[in-house]
């Protein structure tokens, strides 16, 4: 569904969420990454919260305290309850940390740097947590017919947010022929044979010496996921996780606990939608987060693997999905993919919705999108 001069029919809703003054995003500069997502939360119930910095982003955890135990006159459970999510948060950050300890390609003792150090030469030994994330970013990749991949690092590393400059289009050309997401192999040990012990472990090699890594595009959402489960774990079932543009709300649907704001592209003050949510991810990518402008020509942190430059078809997508590492990958393909073909391809999968912005600033929803609202 396209739908031209949405934002003149969402400005009442925009309007009434900017006056409860929850915005708490301001202007970037070319480092700083705004956030993408607000959250609003439409009760008085009282709630555990932290606010850290994780994985190079803001993460916000918040979780709602049980009402039961706020009305029961022991003042004892209550406090309890209060102790139990200071802990459960505590556990979240240790695994985020823990994600980026072993994600991170840019920390050279991570499973992903031993896996970029010995490109070219023999599988190295991975946990089954990072083969499982591996064999999702492959799916992804084959998806979206390689408008997402890992392996966009060879031209990736070429561009310096910092520096702003634009690569020598040779360098560029050189850098994608290293880009494919097929030259990293996995293999798992055939868990029904006698032979193979439980204790070994699957294996990853990256086939060429010049092709390499990096899981910006999926860890972060992985770890929300993974916060969220832990959450669960300790018996919590109404909370929220907002990191930058990955977010995980739990919590009754009909009640409306939380309310998810859409950032607008353009105009870091101003919301594209608020939207009920309940047991969703929502993840956002957009050509505003890290970007320079060069000869009146804007260049993003996302690269379309086919051409090693960045993807200018959208200025943002936002993706609804169960999971919030789907969510965060197909946000990154989605972009890359542009509003046609990325619509499309959301279109075919089941449990997934997207609200993309063109190049030109129009609103473009898939069919499921726009009954939220
Ligand atoms: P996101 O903000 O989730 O869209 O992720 C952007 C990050 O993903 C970038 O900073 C890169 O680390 C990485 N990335 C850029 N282009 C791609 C791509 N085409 N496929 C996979 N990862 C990418
Ligand atoms: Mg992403």
């Amino acid at each position: 569904m396209r739908l031209r001069g949405f934002r003149a029919s969402i400005q009442p809703a925009l309007l009434a969420f900017c006056l409860t003054g929850l915005l708490f995003g301001h202007s970037p500069t070319h480092a700083e990454r705004p956030a993408t997502q607000y959250l609003q939360p439409q009760t008085r119930q009282p709630a555990v919260s932290r606010d850290v910095s994780l994985m190079s982003t803001r993460v916000v955890f918040s979780i709602v305290l049980d009402q039961a135990s706020l009305h029961s006159t022991s003042s004892s459970s209550s406090d309890k309850n209060t102790a139990r999510a200071e802990k459960a948060i505590d556990q979240a950050i240790n695994e985020f940390q823990r994600i980026e300890t072993l994600m991170s390609e840019w920390r050279p003792d991570s499973e992903v740097s031993r896996i970029n150090h010995n490109a070219g030469g023999d599988a190295v030994e991975i946990s089954v947590e990072l083969f499982r994330l591996l064999q999702a970013a492959r799916q992804i990749s084959e998806l979206s017919d390689g408008a997402f991949d890992i392996s966009f690092r060879s031209a990736g590393k070429l561009w310096d947010f910092r520096k702003a400059t634009v690569p020598e289009q040779e360098q560029i050309q050189q850098a994608i022929q290293h880009i494919d997401y097929r030259r990293l192999e996995l293999s798992a040990p055939a868990m029904d044979s006698e032979a193979s012990g439980q204790d070994e472990l699957p294996k990853a090699r990256i086939s060429h010496p010049n092709t390499s890594i990096g899981l910006g595009a999926i860890a972060k959402g992985y770890a929300v996921d993974r916060a969220a489960q832990l959450f669960r774990q300790a018996g919590f079932d109404a909370f929220s996780i907002n990191a930058g543009g990955d977010l995980y709300v739990a919590g009754r649907k009909d009640e409306n606990l939380w309310k998810v704001g859409i950032q607008h592209p353009r105009e870091y003050d101003r919301l594209l939608a608020n939207l009920p949510a309940s047991n969703l991810a929502v993840a956002t990518s957009g050509d505003y987060e890290r970007f320079f402008i060069h000869n009146d020509q804007r260049y993003n942190h996302i690269i379309n693997p086919h051409t090693g430059y960045p993807a200018n078809g959208c200025q943002s997508v936002t993706i609804m999905a169960e999971r919030a590492f789907w969510a965060d990958a197909l946000a990154t393909a989605v972009f890359v993919l542009g509003p046609s073909k990325g619509l499309a391809l959301v279109e075919k999968m089941n449990g997934v919705e997207t609200l993309i912005v063109d190049d030109q600033g129009e609103v473009v929803m898939s069919s499921g999108f726009q009954s939220t609202l």
